[in-house]
């Protein structure tokens, strides 16, 4: 079967952050592009950021670029690549007064520059006190972010697919990308469109967790994608919790309220966190902070019946700062937690939060893959940026406030760089003959498959393995354990059976399409989990509590085809300034 081909000379799958960003390099240079998404694009997950974005302007105390470059380092447990690192932090500045210009709604401090709050892991002088670098609209950052990109793109004329779904990946014999299938999600029909260049900016993962902080469309698909065409996913055991989701819910509650000034607090009122970050305390990074809170809780501190949270209090901060800088908080714990912060503190619990690891990039947004003895040889036609790719700067450890720099940042590099490769490609280059043969054989399977067990069962499965074998402390047997579960999990995604055989906006088909792209994350996230023997960032193991520079200062490769593993060396050179020399991570 032959399916319908559109032509574009870019294709961007996703309209978050980091797709829109890219979208609008494209469109103002005059290219056909064209976005797609599986929501509305103000839906994306970007819309619930809430703390802020990253920047050293220095509007309430002194910053400086290589201040944030040192802390982003060492928020990455030195996994992080140096050049990418700079060339972020550097940029962030002008970044961010782009988003201004462009209209974005930021609060503003007494002089009338742009309001900035502390954030975790944010530091002047290399951690010598907490410095105010994050750049908030109130608690709802990433909302004003979205709409104002979304806003721009509409004055570029970029052309969206709203409610369309990337099927997969389309290579030709070379391993050039030249395209994607889609589904339609309205009609039930499925297209090539054929493209010059491709974006992934299909942000996270998520929910391959039982309790995560992420939408319900965050289910990795372009990972999936990457994976079935043969692209290696990068540093896939990194995956950090957030030290305050809702207790029972999940959903999030930002680092933005400890920046305010709330503290956490164990089932004796103590102020834990003095103990485990001496310096700047409830603003430890965020692996630090969360492992603090399991360790209460494990030795029997935790609050609540079952002693299995603790407490964020904020009441002594006044009813007129919460109401004015935090009131979408209120309205989550009012609604979540049935509790009014004004009065009573929030239960809270360490929540899968945000994927380091995604696929592989350069700084200029283009994906690289190993390739005889280049281990970063460049995919031609293929890009990716925000949290859907790995650049790597967040390493083993993202630090609040670098996700929305990072969407900008490398969405906008990712953008120059197709703008660039269009421009000099010439015709566009033939369709491979097999070109839709994967997604129809996929789609045919869940057509005829008779027998299967429910898209919910099998994904239920799957998201509580990995929330029980690749949570917040790790050991060598729950891992190997886990990796044995998961390929279990795998053999009966193959066969789950949809009853809704249906065209028109079937989403028992799309929930079927989506755990394709479950699995293929999950699995990546165990096999990689169980080879690290060490702990580094968000991977803390029990049986190897030590961080060990020699062995496993590396980055992770998976292959799904055979499940296999490879490493490539960490960037040491940054782009002007030295190398940030490994140092053991305190806060
Ligand atoms: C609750 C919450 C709060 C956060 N707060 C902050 C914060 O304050 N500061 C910060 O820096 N970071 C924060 N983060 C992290 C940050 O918001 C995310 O990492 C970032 O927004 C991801 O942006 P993105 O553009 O990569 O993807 P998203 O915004 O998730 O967008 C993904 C897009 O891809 C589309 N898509 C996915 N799959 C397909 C497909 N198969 N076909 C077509 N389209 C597809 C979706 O429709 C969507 O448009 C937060 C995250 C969460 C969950």
């Amino acid at each position: 079967m032959s399916l319908p081909v559109r032509r574009f000379d870019a294709v961007i799958v996703g309209g978050g952050g980091a797709g829109l960003r890219a979208a609008l390099q494209l469109s103002k240079a005059g290219l056909n592009t064209v976005v797609l998404s599986k929501v509305f694009p103000t839906r994306s997950h970007t819309v619930a950021a809430q703390g802020g974005i990253s920047a050293s302007l220095g509007n309430v105390q002194e910053d400086r670029w290589d201040w944030h470059m040192y802390d982003t380092v060492k928020g990455s447990d030195w996994l992080g690549d140096q050049d990418a690192i700079e060339f972020m932090t550097r940029r962030a500045p002008e970044a961010v007064i782009e988003l201004e210009h462009m209209g974005m709604p930021f609060d503003r401090v007494e002089s009338g520059k742009i309001y900035q709050r502390p954030f975790g892991g944010h530091t002047a002088e290399h951690g010598k006190r907490a410095v105010e670098r994050a750049c908030a609209v109130a608690d709802r950052t990433g909302h004003a972010m979205l709409h104002t990109l979304y806003q721009q793109n509409v004055r570029a004329n970029t052309q969206f697919f709203v409610e369309w779904m990337a099927l997969d990946l389309i290579r030709n014999d070379e391993g050039d990308v030249v395209g994607v299938t889609a589904l339609e999600m309205e009609t039930g029909d499925v297209y090539i469109l054929h493209a010059k260049a491709v974006l992934f900016a299909t942000g996270g993962a998520g929910r391959i967790y039982a309790s995560s902080t992420n939408a319900f469309m965050n289910t990795g698909d372009g990972l999936g994608m990457a994976a079935r065409a043969g692209i290696p996913l990068e540093d896939m055991e990194f995956w950090q919790f957030h030290p305050t989701g809702v207790a029972g819910a999940g959903v999030l509650i930002t680092e933005g309220v400890r920046g305010e000034g709330g503290i956490l607090l164990n089932s004796e009122g103590e102020r834990f966190m003095e103990r485990y970050a001496p310096t700047v305390k409830d603003l430890a990074s965020r692996d630090v902070v969360s492992r603090a809170m399991a360790m209460e809780i494990h030795e029997g501190r935790g609050v609540g019946k079952n002693k299995d949270h603790v407490l964020l209090k904020l009441d002594h901060l006044g009813a007129e700062k919460i109401i004015e800088k935090l009131p979408g908080i209120r309205e989550i714990a009012i609604q979540f937690a049935g509790v009014d912060p004004i009065k009573d503190p929030i239960p809270v619990v360490p929540t899968c939060h945000y994927m380091m690891g995604g696929i592989p990039t350069n700084y200029h947004g283009e994906v690289v893959a190993p390739a005889g003895d280049n281990p970063e040889a460049v995919v031609k036609g293929f890009y990716a940026a925000g949290e859907c790719a790995c650049a790597s700067v967040h390493g083993a450890n993202r630090l609040g406030t670098n996700s929305l720099l990072d969407l900008v940042v490398f969405g906008k590099s990712a953008g120059d760089s197709m703008v660039e490769f269009v421009q000099n490609y010439g015709d566009w280059k033939p369709l491979p003959e097999n070109a839709a043969e994967f997604t129809v054989n996929r789609l045919h399977r869940l057509e005829n498959q008779s027998g299967g067990e429910s898209v919910d069962a099998v994904r239920n499965e799957l998201q509580r393995t990995v929330q029980a074998h690749a949570g917040v402390f790790r050991t060598d047997v729950l891992l190997k354990k886990g990796v044995e579960k998961i390929r279990e999990v795998a053999a009966r995604v193959a066969k789950t059976e949809i009853k809704d055989k249906s065209r028109v906006w079937n989403t028992a088909r799309i929930e079927a399409l989506e755990l394709d792209n479950l699995i293929e994350v999950a699995q990546a996230t165990l096999i990689s989990a169980e080879a690290r023997k060490e702990s580094r960032g968000a991977h803390a193991s029990d049986d190897h509590q030590e961080r060990d520079d020699a062995n496993w200062m590396k980055h992770t490769l998976y292959y799904s085809a055979n499940q296999s593993l490879t490493y490539k060396p960490v960037h040491t050179k940054p782009l002007t300034v030295d190398y940030i020399e490994p140092a053991k991570r305190v806060y």
